[in-house]
């Protein structure tokens, strides 16, 4: 099914986590209902404790490629927002060219259905 994965990089960890990592088929539609509350349970802990949340991530892919990131257990190597341009040499080449500038906000991404 035609979708988006996508990595939120948090402001603090949450437990020994500084990422979550989703799939959408309008990954800026669920970003918001991340950030109202209506989201994953992960991102409403976020919410509750206050630790803030950003898409450093959004890339055209499948959700078997969205376990395969999860599975790394890694996903910083994933996160422009950590690894800089050091992430363009440990993406898979089928995310490379999907990917996206740094420090991006829900404001100044923009997704397209032909992206
Ligand atoms: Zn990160």
């Amino acid at each position: 099914m035609q979708g988006y994965i996508y990595i939120l990089h948090l402001d603090s960890k949450l437990s020994h986590a500084r990422h979550y990592v989703g799939w959408a088929k309008n990954p800026l539609a669920r970003i918001a209902h991340h950030k109202n509350g209506s989201g994953a349970r992960f991102t409403q802990v976020c919410n509750e404790q206050g630790i803030g949340y950003t898409p450093s991530l959004i890339v055209a892919g499948d959700r078997t490629e969205e376990r395969r990131i999860k599975n790394t257990h890694n996903v910083k190597r994933y996160c422009p927002h950590c690894m800089g341009e050091n992430v363009r040499d440990t993406l898979g080449e089928n995310l490379l060219h999907e990917f996206y500038p740094n420090e991006c906000s829900e404001n100044d991404i923009r997704i397209t259905d032909n992206l």
